[in-house]
């Protein structure tokens, strides 16, 4: 995906002026370092305004993703830009024993941001079960701290995949994943990178220089790798599924409750993948 060589060098497509070092599959357009990062910041404000995630002067919790460290970095810096106008408390939270926080810390910090550090003695088998521990446990910090809203970094293509698994298996606990939003009592628990494609902030990554491994590495599953493989072909099904996810929502999923973890949709009180989770999740404090 990178453009390199004297004779492939090309100008970037929205500013014209510098050299673009990046084709994005999902337009085509090549861009320059500047322009995709702008871009991925008013992808971001698009879902923030229209999904309503923030609110002036509120508090918020970012997630470091243990599986995708770097990204989670960048993420942040791109969020923050993205909220610069709202004037917000930024907090960070790690886990540590499954991310090196001081590495984390060494690149976000700073600059009046609260660094939170946990312990955990869990071991995701599953994705969403890393995703469903990272909500809850955020949460639940939240409360303590009295902070509004927690911010995960998971991008459009991941959020596809849960929504697409959530309808297969008939989940709702999983479905719900894909959606923006998903509120516990007070808390809301937002995905400002809705519209974010995750090869694209991979890429700024790299072009930025942002070089932390991840400790602990997620395998993706036969239903996972076939239907990325999909996905990536078609990105227009990973836009379109926004749409199914919220029709969706109202007429299958109306009739449940929500799981005071996780927030998701579930016929119980506490879902079914939280309440295998709830000895970890009970664990923080
Ligand atoms: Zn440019
Ligand atoms: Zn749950």
């Amino acid at each position: 995906m990178f453009i390199s060589g004297e004779e492939g060098k090309r100008l970037c497509t929205a500013c014209r002026k510098r050299d673009a070092v990046y084709r994005r599959i999902s337009s085509g357009e090549v861009l320059c370092k500047l322009c995709l990062f702008r871009s991925l910041v008013k992808q971001v404000r698009k879902a923030i305004h229209y999904y309503k995630m923030v609110s002036r002067s509120s508090s918020v919790l970012y997630v470091i993703r243990p599986e995708a460290v770097a990204e989670s970095v960048i993420g942040f810096i791109i969020y923050k830009k993205a909220t610069k106008d709202f004037n917000l408390v930024y907090n960070v939270l790690c886990i540590d024993k499954l991310t090196n926080c001081d590495e984390v810390k060494h690149y976000i910090g700073q600059n009046n941001v609260g660094f939170i550090t946990i312990e955990s003695s869990f071991k995701p088998q599953k994705f969403v079960e890393l995703v469903k521990y990272l909500d809850a446990v955020a949460v639940k910090i939240s409360k303590k701290l009295k902070i509004n809203s927690v911010a995960v970094p998971l991008f459009r293509d991941e959020l596809s995949l849960l929504s697409l698994l959530g309808i297969l298996t008939i989940s709702r606990t999983i479905f719900s994943e894909g959606l923006p939003i998903k509120n516990v009592d007070s808390v809301k628990i937002v995905r400002p990178f809705f519209y974010v494609i995750s090869t694209d902030v991979a890429m700024l990554k790299v072009l930025e220089g942002v070089d932390i491994d991840s400790q602990f590495l997620m395998e993706c599953d036969s239903f996972t790798q076939k239907a990325k493989k999909i996905l990536f072909n078609s990105v227009e099904l990973m836009y379109s599924n926004v749409k199914t996810v919220e029709l969706m929502q109202s007429y299958i999923f109306g009739i449940s409750t929500r799981c005071k973890y996780c927030g998701a949709f579930s016929l119980n009180e506490v879902c079914e993948i939280c309440s295998r989770l709830s000895q970890y999740i009970d664990e923080v404090n």
